[in-house]
Order: C-alpha cells, then sequence, then structure tokens
C-alpha cells in the first residue's frame, strides 16, 4: 500500500495526524493513505499561495499559458497512468476514466490560451481631458473544494481558469478520491510551475473549509458538491465576502416528443444517465416520454439497459463501475423502494449485484410524487414517466429547485427550440446526451449553483474589473 504526501507550497509534506485511507470501491481493499491535514496545513497552503500570488500575477498571459501548456503535455504523457489511478479509487470504467482524463487535460489547453485573450476596454469620456479604461486583474488566492465524481475534471476546470488568470490556488480534493488530484500536483510541480501557486490539501473537510473561509486572504471561492455543503460554504464565505462559484445539485430532465428520432433519444439516454454509473450531477433523473411512444421507448431503451455490463473498472468491457459506498448504494435502494411502493414497475435491475455494485434498472409507469422524481439519485436508475402536451411536460420539468442540465429529443426544430427556450436550466442537451464540453459554459439556474465554469465564461469568475479614470 502506498503512502502518499501532499503537496504545499512546492513541497511534499505529511500531517501529525493520522492519515485518510483510500479505498477501492471495486474491491473494498485499501489502495493507499493520505494525510489528514487538519488547519495547521489549511493555514501553510493559504499562506504558500498567497506569497506566491504577486510573482504568477506579474507574469505575462503568455508566460503563464506556456507553463499550464507545460503541464497540459505532462498529463497527456500520463493519462494512462492517471486514468488507472482514478479507477482504482473512484470505481470508473478505465475507458471512461481515460476520457475524462482528456476532458479535464482539455480545460488546461484552453485555458493556456484563453488567459491571452482577457481584454480590456476604453470608454469615451464627457470631458475631452479624460481617458477612461477597464482593465481586469486575477482576484488572488483561489480555494477550490471538489468532489470525488470526477477526481480530475472538477480540479483542472477550476485551476486551469485560475492560473491562466493569474490566481494561486488551494485545492481540497475529496476524501474518497485525493489520489488522482495529488499526481495532477505532481506532474504541475514536474512542468515548472512555481512553488505556492497550486497547492493541495487533502484531509479533514470541516477544519480545512472552515480555515479558507475565515482567512481575508482567500479571494475566491470555488466549489462543486452537494448543494447542502455548498448553502454552508455560501453562508461562510459572507464573513469576508468572497467571490463565490457554486456547482451543486441537479436533477436533469430528459423530454421525449413524439417526433424524436428514437435511436438517437435510446443511445442519448443511456449516455447521459449511466456515465459513472449514474453518479453525474447532469444524469438524466426524470424520463419523460410522450405518451404515443412510450411503449416503443420503454422497450427499446431497456432492451439496451439489460446489455450494460456491470464489473471492476479495471477490466475490458465494463459499462457500470461500483457507487463510491454504502451510503449511495442506500440511496438508489431507497428510491427503487419508494417507486416500487407508489406503483412503478421495474422493467430492469432492481437489485444490489453485490458489494457496492447495483444493476442498472429501469422503471416505468412512474409519477412526480415519488422520490426519484424530486430528489438525486446519483445512481443507475432510470424512471420513465409520460406526458400528453408540451406545456404539461415543460412545468412538470421546471418544477424542481433544481437547474442544471436538460435533456430534449426532438427532430421538430420549432417543437424542439420552443422547449429549450421555456426549460429553466443552464446546460441544455439537444439531441445530445454528452453536452459538457471546455469551451462551453457549464453552470445552473436556481439551487444548482453560481456562476460559470468552462469558455470565455469561466475565466471571468477569476477576475476583478478594473476602471481607471485619467485626467490630464
Ligand atoms: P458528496 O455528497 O458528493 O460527497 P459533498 O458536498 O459532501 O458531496 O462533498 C464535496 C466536497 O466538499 C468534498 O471535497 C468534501 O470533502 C467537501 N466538504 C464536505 N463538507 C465540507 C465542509 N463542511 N466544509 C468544506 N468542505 C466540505
Amino acid at each position: 500500500m502506498e503512502k502518499q504526501l501532499m503537496y504545499c507550497n512546492g513541497e511534499w509534506i505529511g500531517s501529525d495526524n493520522p492519515v485518510l485511507e483510500v479505498t477501492n470501491p471495486a474491491t473494498g481493499e485499501v489502495i493507499a493513505t493520505v494525510p489528514f491535514g487538519g488547519k495547521r496545513e489549511a493555514q501553510l497552503a493559504i499562506d504558500a499561495a498567497n506569497d506566491a500570488f504577486p510573482h504568477w500575477a506579474a507574469l505575462s498571459a503568455y508566460e503563464r499559458g506556456d507553463l499550464i501548456r507545460a503541464w497540459y503535455d505532462l498529463v497527456k504523457e500520463h493519462e494512462m497512468e492517471l486514468a488507472s489511478i482514478m479507477t482504482a479509487e473512484q470505481g470508473k470504467p478505465l475507458k471512461e476514466a481515460l476520457g475524462e482524463i482528456q476532458y479535464a487535460n482539455g480545460f488546461l489547453s484552453w485555458y493556456a490560451e484563453e488567459g491571452k485573450r482577457v481584454y480590456g476596454e476604453m470608454i469615451p469620456a464627457t470631458q475631452r481631458n479624460k481617458r477612461l479604461w477597464v482593465q481586469k486583474q486575477p482576484v488572488g488566492v483561489v480555494a477550490a473544494i471538489t468532489p470525488w465524481n470526477f477526481p480530475a475534471a472538477m480540479i483542472t476546470r477550476k485551476v486551469g481558469p485560475a492560473l491562466a488568470a493569474g490566481c494561486t490556488v488551494v485545492v481540497k480534493p475529496a476524501e474518497q478520491t485525493p489520489l488522482t488530484a495529488l499526481k495532477l500536483a505532481e506532474l504541475a510541480e514536474k512542468a515548472g510551475i512555481p512553488k505556492g501557486v497550486i497547492n493541495v490539501i487533502t484531509g479533514d473537510p470541516k477544519e480545512i473549509g472552515e480555515v479558507w473561509l475565515q482567512d481575508p486572504k482567500v479571494r475566491k471561492l470555488t466549489f462543486t458538491g452537494s448543494t447542502e455543503v455548498g448553502k454552508l460554504l455560501m453562508r461562510g464565505s459572507a464573513n469576508t465576502v468572497k467571490k463565490i462559484s457554486l456547482e451543486l445539485g441537479g436533477h436533469a430532465p430528459v423530454i421525449i416528443t413524439k417526433n424524436a428520432d428514437m435511436n438517437k433519444a435510446v443511445d442519448g439516454v443511456i449516455a447521459a444517465k449511466f456515465r459513472n454509473a449514474g453518479q453525474t450531477c447532469v444524469c438524466s433523473n426524470r424520463i419523460y416520454v410522450h405518451e404515443e411512444i412510450l411503449d416503443d421507448f420503454t422497450t427499446k431503451f431497456t432492451a439496451k439497459v439489460k446489455e450494460l455490463r456491470i464489473g471492476n473498472g479495471m477490466d475490458e468491457g465494463t459499462e457500470i463501475g461500483p457507487l463510491i459506498d454504502e451510503a449511495a448504494i442506500s440511496k438508489v435502494q431507497q428510491h427503487v423502494s419508494d417507486a416500487v411502493q407508489k406503483g412503478a414497475k421495474i422493467e430492469t435491475g432492481g437489485n444490489l449485484e453485490n458489494g457496492l455494485f447495483y444493476q442498472p434498472t429501469v422503471l416505468s409507469n412512474v409519477n412526480d410524487e415519488m422520490l426519484c422524481m424530486r430528489e438525486e439519485t446519483f445512481g443507475p436508475l432510470a424512471p420513465i414517466a409520460s406526458y400528453t402536451s408540451e406545456e404539461e411536460v415543460i412545468r412538470r420539468a421546471n418544477d424542481s429547485i433544481f437547474g442544471l442540465a436538460a435533456y430534449v429529443f426532438t427532430e421538430n426544430i420549432s417543437e424542439g427550440i420552443r422547449i429549450v427556450e421555456g426549460l429553466e436550466y443552464g446546460i441544455i442537451g439537444f439531441n445530445d446526451g454528452l453536452p459538457s464540453t471546455p469551451q462551453a459554459p457549464f453552470g445552473g439556474f436556481k439551487q444548482s449553483g453560481l456562476g460559470r465554469e468552462g469558455g470565455h465564461h469561466g475565466i471571468e469568475e477569476y477576475l476583478e474589473v478594473k476602471y481607471v479614470s485619467l485626467g490630464f
């Protein structure tokens, strides 16, 4: 078993506290330990990032871009190794893990360039002897707290634009998946990113979070995770009025109209639903199918779901890996039994296979009162409900505290545009089950969060606007 250290101020350090064990969810085996950092390490990291900030911010965007690009090159060179680490600690199939590394690396290559396009503005003055302009500057030290479901991409999606903008960062990866994060830090160090610019602290979420929230040197907090913790961090940021970006829960509806291309819809929903065994915040949670095509869709979709192969993510051909832990299994079980009790029919699945492996499951005859239609399942459960009219389905789709991703499948462009415009969601997959990409803005309406990640919108989150009025 490997004993890992964490990365702070260009050094690999331990902590006085006991260690944190990292478990492979496919086997239950402890594969490594990482330091259980607390207040002291959290503070060291902020101080390091704060000391490194002036120099990093003073580099030109081209110089920073070269270093981020060098990091990208190393991640590319080590992508299989990173993917294996990810599968071992997180469980997703190796092919998906490799896909995530490439997606994650996309944020590095994209922001290495986008940093060069942080433009200012000249504003016409009222007086002849004045010149007014706007320039953008990095916000300062950024704290990034990330979840276990995307151990690499949730880090580069934050650190890429932060670094490109000229910010320095302290990162706390999820307890379940620190190894991918530490490997990324090792490659950043190798790429020549100066000490203190990136710091990765593993350990106690509450203690680390508390120190980062309290310290006024942390000027920006960026978080991906549960709505519950997001609200807590938002409240905690108020004392020092930090800028915040939050990517929180979702409850994605899918609308399949009678004008949908059936094959596209089936494949799109499979991709949107079963990626990472249903453990993503943009996974489809509610599938609304027009009543005229309900039986046809349910039959074809169920047939495809039956073909999905469950197994250890390391095994060739695995499509559904284990869930992350027992709590995740309990949540799926609770949603399935609640739905069945309220009249849903299990078309396939519905059982725990063994360990943390839950069968991909399709439920039909679902109604909006069932738990799975209101709360995020975060597992391989696909509930299918029918609808009659466009107005009705848009209303039902919007009847949620969440507003992250939604999907619509139709070949009728007018109908598609009406539905897209009616949906109160930040990301829409229109005949597309996999809309996420580094160059486009990702984020939610309502309680799904604040701010956007990716694209040119993503770098704005790490920039302050400075207005200058020059009199002469
Ligand atoms: P999930 O339920 O998906 O694990 P969480 O919101 O609990 O989502 O976790 C996302 C990230 O937030 C993880 O890195 C976790 O350690 C961190 N976290 C959890 N609780 C706190 C807290 N009180 N303060 C700061 N970070 C926290």
